[in-house]
This record gives C-alpha cells, structure tokens and sequence, in this order.
C-alpha cells in the first residue's frame, strides 16, 4: 500500500473510532444522572444504597426488646476489637439462672465493616445500617452502646399444644369386644345346630374354653359331643 492509501486507511480508521466515542458521550449524556449533589440534596433525593455499611446497630421491637443473648461469639469473631459484650446472670421467676446482656459496647472509631460479626450472630441480632454521616469531633463520640435503655431480651413464643388423639381409634377399640362378645355367645348355639359355623368363627374358642375344656380343644367336637353323651346315657 502506497503512503496515500495508507493516509486514507488511518483517517477512516480513526474517524470511525471519534464516532464510537462520540456515541458513548452521548448515551451518558442523556442517561439519568447518578451523580450525587451532597450535601445539596441531603434532605431531598439522597439515595444511599441500602447495602452500605454505615454503622451498626442492636435490632429492637416496638416493645423495647432485642434478640441478644449476650453468647459473645460477635465479639470472638470481630478482628479489631471493635465489640464488647457485658452480660450478668440474673434469676428469673421459677428460680432459673440465666445470662442476660447488660450492656452492648461498639467502637465505631475501630469498625472496618468487614460485617463478620453481623454475618456470625446466631440470633440475627445485629445489623448494619446505611446511615453514613459518622463524623465527630471526638473519637470517644463513636464508642456506643447498641442496646437501648430498659431493653431486655424478646421472650420466647409459648410452644404449640399437641394435637388431640384422633376420635376414631377410641371407638374403634370398645367395638372390637361388643363384636367378639357377640360371637362368643351365640357360638354354642350355632356350633351346636352347624359344626362348619364353629369352624368359621374361632374367636367363639377362648370363651367356650372356660365353660368346658373339651369345646377348646376341638371345635368340631362340640357338634359331636352332645349326641355321644345322649347315645353313652342311653
Ligand atoms: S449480638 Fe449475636 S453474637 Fe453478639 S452476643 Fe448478641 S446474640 Fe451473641
Ligand atoms: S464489622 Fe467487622 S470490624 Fe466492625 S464490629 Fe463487626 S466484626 Fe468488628
């Protein structure tokens, strides 16, 4: 290629690369604006991701409760030191001992918001917020104590009461006996008049036994037995 092909072939080449530019600066151009004007809009249309971690801070109810236990294992599992969990051991009403949190210290001043300590809690006690304006004047300002004044721990929900024995199997057992009552009373008569009845229906044995040996031991016997009484007698 000659020096003027090679002039032709730069200028198109960087032509289409202006053009390619020239639309990315466009499109941002046009885009919905992200770009915070801080602290202008401080009160009007701040938005600060949810994600973020501001600071953090002890979950509490309407009721002034929170979900700590005071196990610790937040502190064990901060690498700056930053937590530190006092608890007591009070007495409760039926006499049981239990440990209960007495005060949740947090330095904020040695925070690095690794989350570790949100991400170990058992209990889901703690959180991060998205609240960012931290700034004070004194480094003693950012150590704070989480849990609220007259706060205690949430109590547990009463467990769920067995559910009662199913109605059918209670009337179903007495039905059993009333039947084989029944049978056992009406066997003699039906033995007596149709040996193959008495075949037909062995729970008739057990009572019969008690009456008579003999009708236990061969139900077909009890058929028998009468008429060869008869004929001995005779
Ligand atoms: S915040 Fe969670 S991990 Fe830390 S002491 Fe309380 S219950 Fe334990
Ligand atoms: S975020 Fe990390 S450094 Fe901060 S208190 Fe939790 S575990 Fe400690």
């Amino acid at each position: 290629m000659n020096s003027i092909g090679r002039y032709f072939s730069n200028f198109f080449k960087a032509l289409k690369s202006l053009l390619i530019g020239m639309k990315t600066t466009l499109k941002i151009f046009f885009r919905k604006k992200t770009t915070e004007c801080y602290p202008e809009n401080r009160k009007k249309d701040l938005y600060i991701s949810p994600l973020y971690r501001g600071r953090l801070e002890m979950i509490h109810t309407a009721d002034n409760h929170h979900h700590c236990v005071a196990c610790g294992i937040c502190q064990m599992n901060c690498p700056n030191g930053s937590i530190h969990v006092e608890s007591e051991m009070v007495t409760d009403a039926e006499g049981k001992k239990t440990k209960v949190l007495k005060a949740y210290t947090y330095d904020l001043g040695r925070c690095m918001f690794c989350e570790l300590c949100v991400r170990t809690c058992p209990h889901h006690a703690i959180q991060f917020t998205n609240q960012f304006e931290n700034a004070v004047f004194t480094r003693s300002k950012l150590i704070l104590t989480l849990n609220h004044p007259g706060s205690s721990l949430q109590p547990k929900a009463a467990a769920p009461k067995p559910a009662a024995a199913p109605a059918t199997s209670a009337a179903a057992v007495p039905a059993a006996p009333t039947v084989s009552a029944t049978a056992a009373s009406a066997a003699p008569t039906v033995s007596a008049s149709t040996p193959k009845a008495a075949e037909a229906t062995p729970a008739a044995a057990p009572a019969s036994a008690s009456a008579s040996p003999a009708t236990a031991k061969a139900p077909e016997s009890e058929a028998t037995l009468p008429l060869n009484s008869e004929s001995t007698n005779k």
